[in-house]
Order: structure tokens, then C-alpha cells, then sequence
């Protein structure tokens, strides 16, 4: 098997996956502070609170512990919402995640608001211009995502955050796939609220975090209000294992995601270039625009997606994003960006990560072009 579907799902890394069998041994509830057996749970997720703020460049009392970034994003945008305490709309690009989106839907239809949408380029780049037009008094929250999941676009992320600041209105910026891509910097400057996924960055699945100062925090109407947890934002008991691996999978995203950054665009580079070299017609989803290093948005003219993936089963990619691959629609990012039904079926997303080699790339360029290759004779036949 060579995967390369790491915008679907990171393995965990063996360092992160050490340290959380370990800590399962760890079973005191986190809230337990005043007997042993709850405190050391407790250190530990605190520990993890303080690796989290330090990749994300907020002190830990701006880190609320999650399941993932889809249960933030229900909490950062219609906690908000609701938070507004008035009818109130959600301005949100028109390439966000599904968890983006449904949220802000959810949120809206909540508060008696509307979702406006606003346009991105054929690159995928939101339009500020558009934006713009979309924005007054009555949005609440402005949703941008610093790194699209499918294509690997980057958002002007900055930008967005000053048209959103001019109306007084909140910036929410979803990193979960810039993380431990490229930096993070210039995102977590412009957002108020912002969200991540441990399993994107070679942590366990079930722990995420939404990440808010404590002003912002005190506008959010807690959806589970429970035992109080996590600053009263997310009642429930903490997660301490999956917490406890995002928590070092954080810290060596810190680390080593220059490193990582480097390398997997010499791979990516040498991956586009075979499959130049192999075949005619391959065009790039969201070139000119700034992308993450480790993102190929490729279609194959005249090769349906679904097709050339069926015959290299070994070969793990994805078309569109992986909560969409289940779905007979076309990627809602693609048709976005202009592209026809047609050509968003054509599209294959592949996506390289930390264990990714100059051998598997070889390999993968080799099997992808002779997929193509057959899916086009039979095509045209
Ligand atoms: N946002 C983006 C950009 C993603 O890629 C994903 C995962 O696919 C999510 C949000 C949802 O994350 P999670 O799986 O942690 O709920």
C-alpha cells in the first residue's frame, strides 16, 4: 500500500502513540484534582493544554479541549451565534469544510440569520471584494480557512480579518490543515477563534481544540454546558489519552514542521513532474494561487476520478475531501472554483505527509500514470 491521503487522516506518529498507551494507565477523571489519581490525569492534560498554545502561539488558557475540529467549529460558530444574543447573519467562503459549513447553518437558523456566502477566484482564493459586499453590522462571525483540506489553497487570511475588524464583527479561521504544514503565524494573528484536529497532525482521533482568548471565550454560549469543563465551553470528561497525543503530536509538529515543509515539496515536485513526464493533459486545481506544500489537486482530462482510483486500490487518494468521497456530488471546493461536474469528477486529490518517501513517490507516480493511462483508452473506446 502507499497512502497519500494525508489531508484525509495522519498515521499517529509512534513517539505520540508511546506516550498514549502509556498514559490509558492514567484512568482518574481530570476533574479529580483533589485526590492523586485525578490530578495526575489532570497534570497531564494540562501539560498537553500548554504543548497545544505553544504550536498555536496562544497562552493555554485560550486552548479548550475537543473531540476534533468539527465539534470546535460547532462550538466556536454557534456558541457565537448565540452569544450575539440577536438575530445575527455568518458571512463564510464558499470552500469551507462540510463542518464549517453545517455549523454555520446550524447557527444561523438558530439566531433567525442568513449564511452569506462569499466567492472564491477560479484559483480557489476567497474574493475580498466580495467579501466585502457581504459585511455589516448584522454578521457576526466572518469563517475563513487558513489551508483548504482539498485543494491546498491558502487563504488571504490577514485580509480577511481587517475587512472583518472594520465591522466589528469576529474572525474565525479553521488551521486545521494548515497545522504542522506551514506557519502558522499570520492565521492565528488575525483569528478570534480558530479550530484544530489532533488527527490531521499525526495525533490519536478524538481530541481537537477551539482556541479563543478569554474576551471571545465570554461571548460563546456553551452548547454542552455539563460538569463545567474546559473553561464551561465543553462539559465532559476529558479525553486525557487522545489529549495527552495531541498534546506531543503538537510539539513535534512545532519542531519539525519546517523540516517537513521542505521535504514534502521536493516530493510533491518530483511527483508532479513524473506524472508531466507520463502523461498529457494533467492540470493542477488551484494553481497560481499559494498552496501547502504537501497538496496535489490534480485532473486528469478524459480519466474519471472514481475510475482511475478503482484500478490502483494500493494506491490511497482521495477525490475531494474524505467526508465527501462517500458522496455521488461533485467537490463542492471544485465546482466553487468554477470548475464543470465533468471536470470535478476528473479531479484527485493526493495529499503527501511526514512518512512519505522518494521511493513511494516513484512508485505512486508509475501506478497513477498507467491508472490514468488504461482509464483514457477505455474511455475513448
Ligand atoms: N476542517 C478541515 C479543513 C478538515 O480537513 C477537517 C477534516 O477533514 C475538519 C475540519 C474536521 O475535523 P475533524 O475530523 O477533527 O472533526
Amino acid at each position: 500500500m502507499i497512502y497519500l491521503d494525508y489531508n484525509a487522516s495522519t498515521p499517529v506518529d509512534q513517539r505520540v502513540l508511546d506516550a498514549a498507551v502509556e498514559v490509558q494507565g492514567l484512568f482518574g477523571n481530570p476533574s479529580s484534582i483533589h485526590h492523586i489519581a485525578g490530578a495526575a490525569a489532570s497534570d497531564r492534560v494540562e501539560t498537553a493544554r500548554e504543548q497545544v498554545a505553544s504550536l498555536f502561539r496562544r497562552p493555554s488558557q485560550d486552548v479548550i479541549f475537543t473531540s476534533g475540529a468539527t465539534e470546535a467549529a460547532a462550538i466556536g460558530l454557534i456558541g457565537a451565534m448565540l452569544g450575539a444574543q440577536r438575530q445575527t447573519n455568518v458571512v463564510v467562503s464558499a470552500t469551507e469544510h462540510k463542518a464549517i459549513l453545517a455549523a454555520a447553518e446550524l447557527g444561523a437558523r438558530l439566531n433567525g440569520g442568513e449564511v452569506r456566502v462569499a466567492r472564491v477566484d477560479s484559483r480557489g482564493v476567497v474574493e475580498l471584494n466580495h467579501l466585502e459586499t457581504l459585511m455589516d453590522d448584522s454578521v457576526g462571525v466572518v469563517a475563513v480557512m487558513a489551508a483548504n483540506n482539498e485543494t491546498g489553497v491558502l487563504a488571504p487570511v490577514t485580509e480577511v480579518a481587517d475587512i472583518a475588524q472594520r465591522s466589528g464583527t469576529l474572525t474565525f479561521v479553521d488551521v486545521t490543515q494548515l497545522a504542522g504544514k506551514g506557519s502558522l503565524i499570520a492565521a492565528m494573528n488575525s483569528a478570534d477563534i480558530a479550530v484544530c484536529s489532533s488527527h490531521k497532525v499525526y495525533g490519536p482521533k478524538g481530541a481537537g481544540a477551539l482556541l479563543a482568548s478569554r474576551a471571545v471565550q465570554k461571548r460563546i454560549v456553551p452548547l454542552l454546558a455539563g460538569g463545567g469543563q474546559e473553561r464551561g465551553l465543553r462539559g465532559g470528561t476529558q479525553n486525557t489519552a487522545s489529549i495527552v497525543g495531541f498534546g506531543l503530536a503538537a510539539q513535534l509538529a512545532e519542531a519539525e514542521a519546517s523540516r517537513d515543509e521542505n521535504r514534502l515539496r521536493e516530493l510533491s515536485g518530483q511527483l508532479l513532474s513524473a506524472l508531466n513526464r507520463g502523461l498529457p493533459e494533467v492540470r493542477i486545481n488551484g494553481e497560481g494561487a499559494e498552496r501547502l506544500s504537501n497538496t496535489l489537486n490534480l485532473r486528469f482530462v478524459g480519466a474519471d476520478g472514481e475510475a482511475v482510483m478503482a484500478s490502483m486500490p494500493h494506491v490511497c487518494v482521495s477525490s475531494g475531501s474524505a467526508c465527501q468521497s462517500a458522496s455521488s456530488n461533485p467537490s463542492h471546493v471544485l465546482v466553487a472554483m468554477g470548475r464543470s461536474r465533468i471536470e470535478a469528477e476528473e479531479s484527485i486529490r493526493i495529499s503527501l505527509g511526514r512518512p512519505t518517501t522518494a521511493e513511494q513517490v516513484s512508485l505512486a507516480a508509475a501506478a497513477i500514470i498507467d491508472a490514468v493511462s488504461r482509464v483514457r483508452e477505455l474511455t475513448a473506446a
